[in-house]
């Protein structure tokens, strides 16, 4: 059955980087209960044949009232977003959800890898948050890849986590020409890692340009399918 569309309403507009926006909503009839990982749809009042609809998903766990996080980049000509970036606080939105199966397995008995790019760490920091206020001791190796510096989203939060948690690694890199040095520079980096430990549960978000190389990868090593948990945003 199709999850009922409902207006939520915007709390708070923060800019976490130059290109990046963090929007606080709060769904105004039902309180959406979701699973670390999930997405929402808003239905967005403008191209050729409104409603727009566009995916995003929560950077927060779900909380006691009902408010959700959403984290988005600013894609060049992008209507979506654009229109999101233009929103204040107090505005309204159309929303339904939640949606998807890119949430943590049920059983936790490899290290966690989380691989992602730019805005597709929007679901593994909600992942995250969940498995250490779960106290699960479970390794977890985040690898990050930024297209600059300034755009390296979440950087503090992840070198504070790895601080905090001895089970938690944080790798950032620096891709500065899109997806496909971004794959090129998190290759090696996969393959050193495998040598180290030959299983691991591998989770990959980002754009398909990012993710399916990687996914090929793994693949090539002797994964299945499956084992591979994917989010693709385009
Ligand atoms: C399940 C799911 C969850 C998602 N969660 C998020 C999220 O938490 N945060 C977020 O920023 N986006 C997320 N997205 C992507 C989002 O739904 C939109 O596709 C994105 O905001 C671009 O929409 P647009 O209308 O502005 O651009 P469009 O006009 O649709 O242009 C999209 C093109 O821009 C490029 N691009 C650059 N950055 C992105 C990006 N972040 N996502 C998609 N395409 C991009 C791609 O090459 C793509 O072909 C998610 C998508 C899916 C399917």
């Amino acid at each position: 059955m199709a999850e009922p569309t409902q207006p939520a309403t915007v709390l708070s507009v923060t800019d976490l980087t130059p290109h990046v926006r963090r929007l606080v909503v709060k769904p105004q009839t039902t309180k959406i209960s979701f699973q670390p990982g999930q997405w929402v749809s808003l239905k967005l009042p403008v191209g050729p044949k409104p409603p727009l609809n566009r995916a995003y998903s929560m950077a927060d766990p779900a909380s006691p009232n009902g408010e959700l996080t959403l984290v988005f980049d600013r894609v060049p000509g992008g209507l979506g977003s654009s229109y999101l970036f233009q929103l204040k606080s107090g505005d309204e939105l159309l929303l339904s959800g939640p949606y998807g199966h890119f949430v943590l397995p049920q059983t936790l008995d490899r290290e966690l890898i989380l691989i992602a790019r730019y805005t597709g760490l929007v679901p593994m920091r909600c992942i995250l948050k969940q498995v250490f206020f779960s106290n699960i001791q479970t390794p977890i190796l985040l690898i990050a890849v930024a297209p600059n510096v300034d755009e390296a989203l979440f950087h503090q939060e992840w070198l504070t986590l790895a601080m905090q948690h001895a089970s938690f690694r944080y790798l950032s890199l620096i891709a500065q020409n899109g997806e496909v040095e971004a794959v090129e520079k998190t290759l090696p980096m996969l393959t050193s890692l495998l040598k180290e430990q030959p299983k691991v549960m591998p989770l990959l978000c980002g754009t398909k340009a990012f993710v399916r190389p990687l996914r090929a990868y793994l693949m090539e090593q002797g994964y299945d399918r499956k084992e591979v948990k994917v989010e693709t945003y385009d």
